[in-house]
């Protein structure tokens, strides 16, 4: 039931994600948290947490922040199926067109102690055991902006102030997969000749092309922009916090064929 949103938006026959299945669960296992980077119609970043067999998803504009006082927009969207939380790759058009990169994962911890009944009030408060993101935060309900009522999909996500919080801006310290250590243009780069040639000789057709032709065009704008950002900030803080080893040397993916 749960999922029927997310089945509705997309055509598996023609999107890389999973549809998405039954999930047992495993007694005593611990919650999945994992944030995609998506570079769609615009860039966003989608936190999901696992919770009752499906991820819980919201995607925020500007990427999550670890200074307690900068609430970030997040809009709560469709459930996600629990298998989504391991996916990268080039979505080639359709519902979210565009590459997704794994941009952190690990586990979540409730704060709250029941957990559907803070959903419902608005109020979560959790713990983030991640590659990145670590520690205590909160997802607050807010009534919207511009709109007079909200539609109850706007949220803030907030750091609380501990050991994790602080000024660095993470999504720019360490912006690249913790699942392949590539960026957009890497996971574009190592795809694409896949997608292109299934598509070309296959069920998208013209649109599909037009489609990629402008995704290409997208992630070479953002990277182009991110280098002449990474080029301004050479002699300030990327030089003093060089990038952990582990993203300077993009990890071979294992192709799937
Ligand atoms: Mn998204």
């Amino acid at each position: 039931m749960a999922l029927d949103e997310y089945r509705a938006k997309r055509d598996f026959t023609r999107s890389p994600e999973p549809k998405g299945g039954r999930v047992a669960r495993r007694k005593g296992a611990s919650l999945f948290f994992c944030v995609q980077k998506h570079l769609a119609s615009s860039l966003h970043y989608d936190l999901r947490l696992e919770w009752d067999g499906v991820l819980l998803s919201w995607a925020v504009p500007k990427g999550p922040s670890l200074d307690p006082s900068v609430k970030r927009l997040a809009m709560h969207v469709e459930d996600h199926p629990v298998e989504y939380g391991e996916f990268e790759g080039v979505i080639p058009d359709g519902y979210g067109a565009g590459v997704v990169l794994l941009w952190d994962r690990g586990t979540w911890v409730p704060e709250s102690d029941d957990v559907p009944a803070a959903l419902k009030k608005g109020d979560l408060k959790f713990r983030l055991d991640g590659f990145k993101l670590k520690g205590s935060w909160a997802l607050v309900r807010t009534r919207g902006y511009g709109g007079s009522r909200g539609d109850g999909r706007s949220w803030l996500l907030i750091k609380h102030r501990d050991d994790w919080s602080g000024e660095i801006d993470i999504t720019e310290f360490a912006p690249d997969s913790v699942k392949s250590g590539g960026s957009f243009g890497d996971v574009l780069t190592e795809e694409l000749p896949d997608v292109w040639t299934s598509n070309r000789e296959g069920r998208g057709g013209g649109d599909t092309m037009a489609s990629l032709t402008e995704i290409v065009k997208k992630v070479e704008r953002f990277e182009r922009e991110r280098a002449k950002r990474e080029k301004g900030t050479a002699s300030g803080a990327r030089a003093t916090a060089p990038r952990p080893a582990a993203q300077k040397t993009p990890a071979k993916r294992s192709r799937k064929r």
